[in-house]
């Protein structure tokens, strides 16, 4: 197989059989025509079942993650409760104790109150999790490096250990992406995608996708809840994040090093109390992190001396951030991830997460400079 750059550059461009068109057309309907003998000549019946255009996009992520299927939905959220749904009443599941608040809200408000039994685990910890299996633990939650305290998990000790449980691993690979971590090579048996962070890459559009290893009955369950509740990505999406897909290399390579300029810059800052980031020696998972992934991604956070208040005056003080939750779109972002999760949130008061766009490291740099002195 081409490496993956390649692949990534040509992704969903076949060459277009009705009009040698090299980009994809965009296909809106919602019906196909049927055969006089009943037959559907392409395979597509209806769009609930199966869109051209997002089929492009689902095949092109199998490929990439190295997975056999994809299928693709109308939010990161609707993906993951594709994978919840799978479980019956009674199924346990292991998450992180720090897994992303969205998660956490849909489990607590919607799969919990049906049955399914959570168990939250510190997962920088193997120890903790081989303590929480039961009987009945059918799926462990990974979400590496973790959001927004970037704690590592090691996939392959994880998903070793969930096997010999019998239950199944799943990687919420949205923060890497298959350029930097590549879960199935270390174990897991489903990744979960928040397509509208680094994949679609522009903050334009909104999707999840779910890939699936090797066919099982976990994934076959997945594609019916996808084709019968119907939170199908839609047309539009689909051809605006496989464009995306296709400079999803060169994007984040560039914000990973630009992310680790800003770390090393952060981390001698007087006013930053510390920084999380799994490329600095000084982190907890920083060899794990380079046994398991390609880089260290563009998202950082780091907690500012010495107040709530502070965090919050630095925040109002940057030009060149933007103040806005989300991430992995070309223009950075600042968020007091805190006041932004509830009141329930256990994410330290004074911790600003960044998400590091393609903008030059030295004007980003220096806007934290002048933001960190704002007084
Ligand atoms: C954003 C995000 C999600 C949820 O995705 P949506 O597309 O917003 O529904 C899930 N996991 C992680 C790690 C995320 O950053």
């Amino acid at each position: 197989m081409a490496h993956l750059l390649t692949t990534l550059a040509h992704a969903g461009c076949d060459i277009d059989p009705s009009t040698a068109s090299l980009i994809p057309p965009l296909h809106f309907s919602t019906t196909f025509e049927r055969n006089a003998d009943g037959e559907y000549p392409h395979g597509y019946k209806y769009a609930r079942d199966g869109n051209p255009t997002r089929r492009q996009l689902e095949a092109s992520l199998a490929t990439i993650e190295g997975g056999t299927d994809c299928r693709a939905f109308s939010s990161g959220l609707a993906a993951s409760a594709a994978i919840l749904q799978s479980l019956d009443p009674g199924d346990h599941i292991l998450i992180p104790d720090d897994v992303y608040h969205g998660f956490r809200r849909l489990v607590v408000d919607h799969f919990a109150t049906r049955g399914i039994e959570t168990t939250s685990v510190n997962m920088s910890d193997p120890a903790c999790i081989e303590t929480a299996f039961r009987p009945s633990t059918k799926m462990v939650w990974i979400e590496t490096p973790s959001n927004p305290l970037l704690q590592i998990t090691d996939i392959r000790k994880t998903a070793a250990t969930a096997r010999a449980h019998g239950a199944v691993t799943v990687v919420d690979n949205t923060w890497m992406t298959p350029v930097l971590q590549r879960p199935f090579e270390l174990g897991a048996d489903l990744i979960l995608h928040s397509l509208t962070k680094y994949i679609s890459g522009h903050s334009d559009a909104l999707g999840g996708a779910v890939v699936s290893f090797k066919e099982s009955e976990l994934f076959d369950r997945v594609c019916a809840y996808q084709q019968q509740v119907g939170a199908v990505l839609d047309p539009f999406s689909s051809w605006i994040t496989l464009r995306g897909l296709r400079t999803l290399g060169v994007r984040l390579t560039h914000q990973s090093t630009t992310a680790d300029a800003i770390a090393r810059f952060l981390e001698g800052h007087p006013r930053v109390r510390i920084v999380h980031y799994p490329g600095l020696k000084s982190h907890p998972g920083y060899d794990l992190a380079r046994s398991q992934m390609r880089g260290s991604g563009g998202m950082l956070s780091f907690e500012v001396e010495s107040s709530e208040a502070d965090a919050m005056a630095v925040a109002a003080s940057v030009r060149v951030f933007t103040r806005a939750t989300s991430l992995g779109g070309t223009e950075s972002l600042i968020e007091h991830r805190r006041s932004m999760e509830g009141p329930d949130s256990p994410t330290p008061p004074s911790l600003l997460r960044l998400s590091i766009g393609l903008e030059h490291s030295e004007d980003l740099i220096e806007d934290l400079d002048r933001a960190l002195a704002y007084r």
